[in-house]
């Protein structure tokens, strides 16, 4: 399998260090709004890439935290805090804005099958493990106290901006960050904030250092290193986090640890909102719920971003968004006409048309060329119904677009109920029987019942018909 390495620039043989098990490490959300669609593309990517893992034959060890505190509205020391400045606007303390944010966010990735992460970890609940990496850091020489707060300094890691190649010699002071008189060099950023830069500040924890709360950085470089261990194979995120939050963190983990800290850095680039870039502190935001109330199924975001590959930006737009959920229908209305015919499937076209399909996502997860092979297949007529819908199921564990769902009377039901069904079917899938039961019940004030049938299956009906 190739994969892109940020790192180096350039496509390398991607092989775990220990030859089975991929440990995986993404950013995860802060919780201080809806996750809009642009941070919706980054968690497809890494689910799509976590599969193709996975039909790879690695086993994959796949953490993500969640940022609850910590995080400025500037990725660098300035600005106000994010969840601070959400939950005076809300009316609501931090926690719980922080966890309602959260279960939607989970909702979201659901409706996008979006497979959870073996670990979601949270920097709130982890604060003792923060505040020990940080020791460690001032320990080794590599922290300095000023103002008050904890500095990491970055004149002592040559390695700074080798991540992102910014020529750090040629940094002035207030060209990168906001003037900070407290840092030595332009670069340095807050491991520890102690004179609290906001009075109202509700999250602070005793520490070494004073009273305070974590600089947003060092969460990822803490549990990372307690879930995965001191070297991970995989680390995911957004182009914008490449400059900063990045370089950041692999200063602190490699002058931590003492050695190499990430094998591939993989980055995906943004979902633009015509020449803008979609961000939530600019309140330029579209959620899985607008699409939802627009009468979009959720899958055709989905579809959308794998027709663009990983590393390119793709612009959205309702129009283009039309267009996927086009193609999704007709990828649906295809799949039922195909279910129609009692055709055998011929597993040795199966195959290769599952090898073609392979070899395009092993490419550095090359989605576009994937589902070519998927339309070219569908749509050759020498190949068989049975064995169209066998390559179909293998190339949709990865791609997972829902097709095992799609039946024939879906036309007739709304996206709203789309949704739902398939949100039961997932939950029934995790096992998840409280959610389902709920759904069930949601559905039938709508007038739908589902029939469970053996093997995970079921049959849904208009109440009455
Ligand atoms: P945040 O919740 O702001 O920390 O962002 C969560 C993830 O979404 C990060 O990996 C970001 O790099 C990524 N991200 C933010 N905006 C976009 C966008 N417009 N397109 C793609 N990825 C994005
Ligand atoms: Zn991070």
């Amino acid at each position: 399998m190739k994969l892109f390495n940020t790192f180096s620039r350039s496509m390398e043989d991607f092989k775990p260090m220990d030859g089975k098990e991929v440990k995986m490490y993404c950013c995860g959300p802060t919780v201080y709004s809806y996750a809009h669609v642009g941070n919706l593309r980054a968690y497809i990517g890494q689910d799509v890439l976590k599969k193709t893992l996975l039909r790879a034959g690695f086993k994959v060890k796949h953490v993500m935290n969640v940022t609850d505190v910590g995080h400025l509205t500037s990725d660098a020391d300035s600005g106000e805090d994010k969840m601070l400045r959400a939950a005076e606007r809300e009316k609501k303390n931090v926690i719980d804005l922080a966890r309602g944010y959260e279960a939607k966010f989970f909702e979201d990735e659901q409706a996008l099958r979006i497979t959870r992460p073996d670990i979601v970890c949270r920097a709130t609940e982890h604060i003792p493990d923060m505040i020990a990496f940080i020791e460690r850091l001032e320990k080794l020489g590599f922290a300095y106290k000023a103002g008050g707060n904890v500095y990491f300094d970055t004149a002592k890691y040559p390695s700074y901006g080798a991540l992102a190649r910014t020529d750090i010699k040629n940094l002035k002071h207030g060209s990168r960050v906001a003037e900070d008189a407290h840092k030595r060099n332009p670069t340095d950023f807050v491991l520890w904030f102690t004179t609290s830069k906001f009075e109202n500040q509700i999250l602070q924890w005793d520490s070494p250092w004073g009273k305070g709360y974590p600089g947003w950085h060092i969460e990822c470089s803490v549990m990372s290193t307690k879930y995965l261990g001191e070297r991970i194979d995989i680390h995911c995120g957004g182009i914008d986090h490449i400059p900063i939050h990045h370089e950041n963190e692999r200063a602190q983990s490699e002058c931590c640890l003492g050695h190499k800290w990430v094998e591939t850095w993989v980055h995906n680039d943004f979902l633009q909102l015509k020449d803008m870039k979609m961000s939530k502190s600019d309140g330029n935001i579209i959620t899985i719920d607008v699409l939802k109330q627009k009468g979009y199924d959720p899958l055709a975001f989905r579809y959308l971003c794998l027709t663009a590959h990983y590393r390119s930006p793709l612009a959205f737009s309702f129009d283009i968004l039309d267009g996927a959920q086009n193609a999704y229908d007709n990828l649906r209305a295809r799949v039922v006409d195909l279910r129609k015919k009692d055709e055998p499937a011929d597993p040795a076209r199966v195959d290769k048309i599952v090898r073609r399909f392979d070899e395009c996502l092993f490419n550095d997860v090359g989605t576009p060329q994937a589902l070519s092979v998927m339309w070219d297949a569908l749509k050759d007529v020498a190949t068989s119904a049975g064995t169209k819908l066998a390559a179909l199921q293998r190339m949709d564990e990865v791609l997972d677009l829902g097709t095992d769902t799609f039946r024939e009377q879906r036309h007739a039901l709304d996206a709203e109920t789309e949704a739902l069904i398939a949100q039961r079917a997932l939950a029934r899938q995790n096992k998840d029987w409280k959610k389902s039961d709920e759904i069930r019940d949601a559905l039938l004030a709508k007038g739908i019942v589902i029939n469970d049938l053996p093997g995970g299956k079921f049959s849904v009906e208009k109440a009455g018909n």
